[in-house]
């Protein structure tokens, strides 16, 4: 458990429950066997067998975690962002795959699906039998996504939907796309949710390549080509933005943890090389500025634990809001990047070898700082929390 370790100086382990540490310890565990040691690999050939790797998740349970029934586990929020933590403590590829899916794509259907479409996508999904992606990004809008241009038109029964997407987690091994789209006036001119099967004739979704980030982690455009789809296609309880940013707001609680993992694995890391490694003439780690750094991420990393728990206690309690969500995301994210370059910085040369993770999972902090939000964008929710004027614009 957390309490044999040396990082653990705030006594984290004491504000979590025994079942949450339990299954964290189970996570953790797979983890190590099962993932980890093929990560640098991964990231190397930026390539990651996602239709192997999903159904071992579902098994576990950490597909769509935290949602009630149709298969899936059914825990805290708590117990999600400490899982999301494990996850991307081995890499936040690994993290984004899970977030997509439970959060993005499950969460889309569990909050605004029919019953019917619960039943036909959410079971196999929790299995990860069913890869889903979510695609609200457009190559024009990412921060503003209130200028969407893809477009959902009637055609009789049907909706035909032309646009695309772009930087969408999943999307060239996804089985079912969760794509947001303007509609035209028979429906009063929105943005609507639609359940895409990705082999519905004109859906296409090249794969993005030459990322420097979150190269164990497939991301894609999506290309909707006059995609028609029956009327029982739509999301029927989302209408207007504000169903795309509740999903976003359930992912990005789960990077609120998640970041901090990966400072963790970053740390540790750490600790254990300057322990080994001799300088002039004693070990790395007796140096007072070696220490002072150590220190100083140490005092980061627990502060951000201790926001991320009392976060989750809220969430737990239904009373957590948006902007709170934003502190989290935008804490973690920032201070998570900064810890892992940090760390980068104590393993010397090493520490740009892939066979160390600091340097991996700052590259990886890149995405996770622009995506769900950027920090910029969180700082301006908080601005707007704060003064009640939005500065977006
Ligand atoms: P822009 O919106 O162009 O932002 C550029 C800069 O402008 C940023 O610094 C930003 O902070 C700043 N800025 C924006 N607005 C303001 C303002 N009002 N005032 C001052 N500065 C501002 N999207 C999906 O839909 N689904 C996915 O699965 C998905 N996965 C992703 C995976 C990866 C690896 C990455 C990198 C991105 C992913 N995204 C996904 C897209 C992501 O959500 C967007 O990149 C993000 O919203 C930012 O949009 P943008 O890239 O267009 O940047």
């Amino acid at each position: 458990t957390q309490s044999q370790h040396p990082l653990d100086l705030f006594d984290i382990d004491g504000l979590i429950g025994a079942d949450d540490r339990d299954m964290r310890d189970t996570v953790r565990s797979f983890l190590a066997a099962e993932v980890r040691p093929h990560v640098p690999g991964w990231f190397e050939a930026a390539s990651v067998p996602v239709r192997e790797l999903a159904p071992r998740l579902g098994e576990l349970g950490l597909l769509g975690m935290h949602l009630e029934g149709y298969g899936c586990a059914g825990t805290s929020a708590t117990a999600y962002g400490l899982a999301c933590a494990e996850l991307e403590a081995v890499d936040s590829g690994v993290r984004s795959l899970v977030s997509v899916q439970g959060s993005l794509a499950m969460f889309a259907i569990w909050r605004f699906g029919s019953e019917e479409q619960k039943q036909e996508w959410l079971p196999r999904m929790a299995a990860g039998e069913v890869i889903g992606c979510f695609g609200l990004t457009e190559p024009d809008f990412g921060s503003n996504p209130a200028g969407m241009r893809t477009r959902a038109r009637r055609d009789g029964e049907d909706w035909v939907l032309d646009g695309s997407k772009t930087w969408i987690t999943n999307g060239s091994v996804a089985d079912v796309a969760i794509v947001w789209a303007r509609t035209d006036s028979s429906d009063g001119e929105t943005v609507r949710g639609f359940v895409v099967p990705t082999s519905t004739a004109g859906f296409s979704a090249p794969e993005i390549t030459g990322k420097l980030s979150l190269r164990a982690s497939v991301t894609s455009e999506l290309v909707l080509d006059g995609v028609r789809l029956p009327s029982s296609a739509m999301l029927p309880e989302a209408r207007g933005l504000s169903g795309p940013l509740s999903c976003l707001s359930e992912a990005r609680f789960g990077i609120i943890f998640g970041a901090l993992g990966a400072a963790r694995d970053a740390l540790e890391t750490t600790i254990a090389y300057t322990l080994d490694r001799d300088m002039f003439d004693k070990k790395l780690a007796g140096y007072q500025i070696t220490q002072t750094k150590l220190a100083d991420m140490t005092l980061e990393l627990g502060k951000g634990m201790l926001l991320a728990l009392h976060l989750g206690a809220l969430k737990d309690a239904g009373t957590l809001r948006p902007e709170q969500v934003s502190l989290g995301k935008l804490n973690s994210c920032r201070e998570a990047i900064a810890i892992a370059r940090e760390c980068r910085t104590l393993l010397g040369a090493n520490g740009i070898s892939g066979e160390y993770s600091p340097m991996r999972h700052a590259n990886n902090l890149e995405s996770v700082l622009t995506y769900e939000g950027t920090s910029e964008v969180h700082q301006l929710v908080i601005g707007q929390a704060l003064t009640g004027l939005p500065a977006f614009r």
